[in-house]
């Protein structure tokens, strides 16, 4: 028998999800916060012209990609730096502070990658409950110490969609001594119009030891080709780049991705309609009596306590997927109109009884 590291024996072993079908047919995945729209033309264009050259090493660099995304948002290509999703940044991040010893704090309940992430890379996690489906900045602020390396700040927040504004998040940022990496996880950004909520990107530009988190598979629609990126001062965005495993954005994805800035108006438009529906499907569980938190992402959350299992099997039996979190609550994806209308109505029934 291999030894393997003892915290193997508390990481949750892989189980394949099964697909929900209702028993007419229909389905809808509103899991896991993709895209309900297929990809656009031009982007299945370039990975179609890619796929041609797959025999070849994709640019380990992400030359293109890098110039594209610092262009896009006015930054030097130096404060740019590429993964296969932001997750694989994110576990780049905490392999460049892990030491024994060394903590990441970050709000619970958030992204469920981040305890995962953390163990792997035997850096302690520490857990700084939400205040009203909220990060509670102060709390997070005392929690940090002298081991802290880390900090995610994810915002808006997976999985409840609220959101931390200008002003707290500020101060927060000042109270963080400066050796410590604020990392703001920016996932859900496209989707915020609160106008409250800052853009990570203004509030790093002062400040070397913070850094954005984005990723191309949600307002971008690109989640089956794994392609996140950091954008943060050069000593950041290099720690990045030496952990990133050779070639690990591969050449459809960087084609993808690039093509996907090119068409970016046209995604946003795609993301103006899940804004809208966002409202509609929040405004319809509220009408139903159910308390939903205000969000600002592409997804709702239900704080369903020990019905939470309950609940995404009678949305499972209508061919809804949704992500339960037992005895917490449940976050459904905005999807498309009818998908929504099949939620709506599985929430319902579920009230009725
Ligand atoms: C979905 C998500 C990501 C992005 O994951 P990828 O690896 O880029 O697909 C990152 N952070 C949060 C909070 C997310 O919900």
């Amino acid at each position: 028998m291999p030894r393997f590291r003892g915290i193997l024996d508390e990481l949750p072993a892989y189980r394949p999800g099964k697909a929900v079908v209702a028993p007419d047919g229909r389905s809808f995945k509103l899991s896991s916060n993709e895209s309900p729209y297929d990809p656009l033309p031009p982007v299945v264009e370039a990975v179609a012209a890619a796929a041609r050259e797959i025999h070849r090493y994709p640019d380990p660099a992400c030359t293109r990609l890098t110039e594209a995304l610092a262009e896009r948002y006015g930054v030097p290509q130096e404060h740019v730096a590429l993964g296969a999703g932001s997750v694989t940044v994110a576990q780049q991040l905490l392999e460049t502070v892990g030491e024994p010893g060394a903590e990441v704090v970050y709000a619970w309940r958030s992204f469920e990658a981040y305890p995962l992430l953390a163990d792997l890379a035997g850096v302690t996690s520490v857990r700084v409950p939400l205040a009203e489906e909220t990060h509670d900045l102060e709390a997070m602020a005392a929690a940090v110490t002298p081991r802290t390396r880390l900090v995610f700040v994810c915002n808006p927040n997976n999985p409840t969609g609220t959101v931390n504004r200008t002003d707290e998040l500020v101060a927060f940022l000042d109270t963080v001594p400066q050796d410590v990496l604020v990392v703001l996880d920016e996932a859900y950004h496209e989707y915020v119009r609160d106008a409250g909520v800052p853009d990570g990107l203004r509030l790093y530009a002062d400040r070397p030891n913070v850094a954005v988190l984005r990723t191309f598979s949600k307002a971008y629609g690109l989640a089956g080709l794994r392609v996140g990126y950091l954008i943060g001062h050069p000593p950041v965005a290099e720690a990045v780049r030496k952990t990133m495993v050779p070639f690990a954005v591969n050449a459809l994805a960087q084609a993808a991705a690039v093509a996907s800035l090119a068409a970016e108006e046209q995604l946003l438009e795609r993301v103006e309609a899940v804004v809208k529906e966002r409202t509609r499907v929040r405004d319809g569980l509220l009408a139903q009596g159910w308390a939903v938190p205000p969000t600002e992402a592409n997804f709702v959350w239900l704080r369903l306590g020990e019905r939470t299992m309950a609940f995404a099997e009678r949305c499972a039996a209508d061919g809804v997927a949704v992500r339960p979190f037992a005895g917490e609550g449940a976050r459904v994806s905005i999807g498309s109109p009818e998908a929504n209308d099949a939620l709506l109505s599985a929430a319902e029934d579920f009230r009725n009884g």
